[in-house]
């Protein structure tokens, strides 16, 4: 399987900010994501051109965005569409980030259509799911990501595998500086790895990562869990340095 070394840039950095960052990361990983790893950055809007361009310097390196809407064009005040995302140069789109569920009230529906159009776009998505504390205190975990992941990817077919990450990323570990446990993250992914699998039809082809408070120090051992197929990284993404050790761990 291969790995994906994921940033979350979230509201952070200038235009001229992501340029000069992925040239700092390019230079630090020797102008190459590392044998078997490939290492994505999901860029602010306005920072999306100048960034695909700067990780033209990065072999193995892409460009996503953070969001989308789920129409190819019209009166959405204020959105993105996926084809203005492609047009930037960007290949990826991050969608249901728990950001954006919880702060932004998405819901399981809309986070849906959004992918269903982002792949009929041509775009690869990175789905992300996740259980609240308060769920996860109830034992609610296992009916959170079934439903998350059932809705969001109703009516996507086995064609569609190969453009499809999936971000396992507990609210209560985002930017807590609190990352999950071992045999927590364990337990998750081999939950999301049984609901792929169901609903494909088939057995495991999608990676799936793993989120919340990935820092230099735990990025290898988290990488070593079972069915950990990479990591989304928020915080310490955001300087060179510390992502790229992160890429290399
Ligand atoms: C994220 O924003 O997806 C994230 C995991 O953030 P952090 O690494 O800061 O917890």
């Amino acid at each position: 399987m291969r790995r994906l070394m994921a940033a979350n840039w979230k509201m952070y950095k200038t235009s001229a900010e992501a340029k000069d960052t992925l040239l700092l990361l390019a230079e630090l990983l020797g102008n190459r994501s590392p044998e078997g790893r490939e290492v994505l950055v999901f860029a602010p809007f306005t920072a999306l051109e100048a960034s695909a361009e700067a990780m033209r310097a990065l072999h193995g390196g892409h460009v996503g965005a953070q969001n989308m809407y789920p129409a190819m064009e019209g009166a959405f005040t204020g959105e993105i569409s996926p084809a203005m995302i492609l047009a930037s140069g960007a290949s990826w789109v991050l969608i249901g980030h728990s950001e954006r569920r919880h702060l932004l009230g998405e819901s399981d529906e809309f986070i849906g259509r959004k992918v269903r159009l982002a792949l009929q776009t041509g775009l690869n998505v990175m789905l992300c799911v996740g259980e609240t504390l308060e769920e996860r205190e109830q034992g609610a975990l296992a009916g959170v990501l079934q439903r998350q992941i059932s809705l969001a990817l109703e009516g996507i077919e086995k064609e569609a595998m190969p453009h499809l990450a999936v971000a396992y990323e507990p609210v209560w570990a985002i930017g807590t500086g609190k990352s999950a446990s071992s045999a927590d993250i364990e337990e998750a992914h081999a939950l999301l790895n049984q609901l792929l699998e169901k609903h494909f039809e088939t057995t495991r082809e999608i990676p799936v990562l793993y989120g919340g408070s990935v820092k230099p120090e735990n990025a290898h051992s988290i990488l070593a869990l079972d069915n950990v197929d990479g990591v989304l990284v928020g915080g310490a993404s955001l300087q060179a340095e510390s992502f790229s050790r992160i890429v290399t761990a």
